[in-house]
């Protein structure tokens, strides 16, 4: 094991580096960095590390940015999603072949943490905040250990303020993220979230008060994957929010269009958008994807009520359900079109390993793949029940376009005019996006 303490002369230099799989890879990517908002991952473990190791600190995200292979540095350590695990596996190999002690954790580690360890000194499993301070100092006293598991009762409380002044304001259209709340009360056969990190967890509303206030934003993104998972919280948070007048918004489940109260609040503590997953029109494929919550919805009703709010929706939709048929693209899009829905955004399901979905995948043989660079929900990586995986690629593809064509665009946004100032160049950014996935599926070779 590489363990070297640093120099007693001069802190600790940690090289904090978020490597990104091929979508979003700064040069090749097909994302914009007008369309980047600022993550928190490396921001908030940089600001996790202790005092008094007196460290160095170095930010690197790939998305926006190379990653230096001659960097120095004591400790390097990787934020790794399924997607990067390729990419961050390159990366933690070249750097120990450096000498360079290597550190990965992130929701990849946290659930393959035993392929992770092959490439790493060190391998943090869930959450970070009590184990990153802890493997520092063991590694500052030369006794990294190889293992470092979150505690079942960890609380999200006292965390520090993200270091959002490591990284360069200038390549995000935003810097003011942030989280209140962290994991999801539900438990969706295809989604990572309850497999890696459990049931909802909140911070006190007066923490994440006395964040926002630090930054002062006129618009702010709360990046929690599920800000209603606790619908008390939430209605506390939403008035703590009305009296500073910030515009604001955020990642929902559709129970919120239905809860007059919970959305009233929300409107009236600035909510001004909202990503949701509708998922899909089928009733059996919701069943089937344990998202029983959304079987009774008429969506159409709740963008009614959305929009009668002034709240502008971007609503994914996943493909290749095993209900779903080769006329579910083109029935999802012209939904998205009639409803009016601001910001439409197509998925391909992808059974993230760990999950309840892999694992049934993987029993029946239809994983066709475990290419974890193809893990980015745009390709096929099992093969689909009632398609072929290009008809899927294909389908998923062309229903990007159909809901992104001008005639489209003008159709969903003229009938609403929400947020149109936000809408209208989301929706161009989206625009090329849809028109140049093609280029992207063809570079990456995807299993079909
Ligand atoms: S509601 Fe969303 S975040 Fe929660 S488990 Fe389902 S897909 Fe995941």
């Amino acid at each position: 094991m590489n363990s070297v303490s640093p120099s007693p002369r001069r802190g600790l230099r940690v090289a904090l580096l978020s490597p990104r799989g091929p979508l979003y890879k700064h040069g090749s990517g097909i994302w914009k960095k007008s369309l980047r908002y600022m993550p928190l991952t490396l921001t908030t473990l940089a600001a996790l590390v202790p005092e008094e190791l007196g460290a160095e600190l170095r930010l690197f995200e790939e998305g926006i940015d190379d990653i230096p292979l001659d960097l120095e540095a004591d400790l390097v350590g990787l934020s790794v999603i399924t997607g990067s695990a390729t990419r961050s596996y390159e990366l933690a190999d070249h750097f120990r072949s450096r000498g360079l002690p290597v550190v990965l954790g992130g929701v990849h580690p946290t659930l393959l943490p035993d392929e992770a360890a092959a490439h790493a000194d060190a391998v943090v499993v869930g959450y970070a905040e009590e184990t990153w301070p802890e493997l520092l100092r063991d590694f500052a006293a030369g006794c990294l250990k190889p293992r470092y598991d979150m505690a079942p009762d960890f609380r999200l409380e006292n965390v520090p303020i993200p270091r959002r002044d490591l990284l360069p304001a200038d390549h995000y259209f935003t810097r003011h993220t942030i989280e209140a709340t962290r994991g999801c009360n539900h438990n969706c056969e295809f989604c990572v979230v309850p497999t890696a990190w459990g049931g909802p967890r909140q911070r006190p509303v007066a923490e994440v008060l006395a964040e926002v206030r630090a930054m002062n934003p006129k618009k702010l993104l709360f990046l929690d994957l599920n800000l209603v998972a606790n619908p008390d919280y939430a209605r506390e948070l939403f008035r703590a929010l009305a009296p500073l007048g910030i515009r604001w918004g955020g990642l929902s489940t559709i129970d919120i269009a239905f809860d007059d109260e919970l959305l009233d609040l929300a409107a009236a503590g600035g909510c001004r958008g909202l990503l949701i997953g509708f998922e899909s029109l089928s009733q059996a494929s919701l069943a089937e994807t344990r998202k029983l919550f959304n079987t009774t919805r008429d969506y159409g009703d709740a963008m009614r009520r959305f929009h009668d709010r002034k709240i502008a929706i971007m609503a994914c939709f996943v493909f290749g359900f095993d209900h779903d048929t080769r006329d579910s693209f083109a029935e999802t899009a012209e939904l998205a079109i009639e409803a009016r829905i601001d910001l439409p955004r197509f998925a391909i399901v992808t059974p993230f390993p760990g999950t309840p979905l892999f694992r049934r995948l993987k029993a029946d043989g239809r994983i066709l793949t475990e290419d974890w660079d193809l893990y980015d929900a745009q390709h096929v990586v099992f093969r689909p029940a009632r398609m072929t995986p290009e008809e899927l690629l294909r389908g998923t593809e062309w229903a990007w376009k159909k809901v992104y064509g001008l005639s489209s665009i003008a159709k969903r946004l003229l009938g609403a005019w929400v947020q149109p100032w936000v809408s209208l160049p989301a929706n161009l950014g989206y625009r090329f996006y849809a028109r140049n996935l093609h280029r992207f599926y063809t570079c990456r070779g995807a299993p079909v």
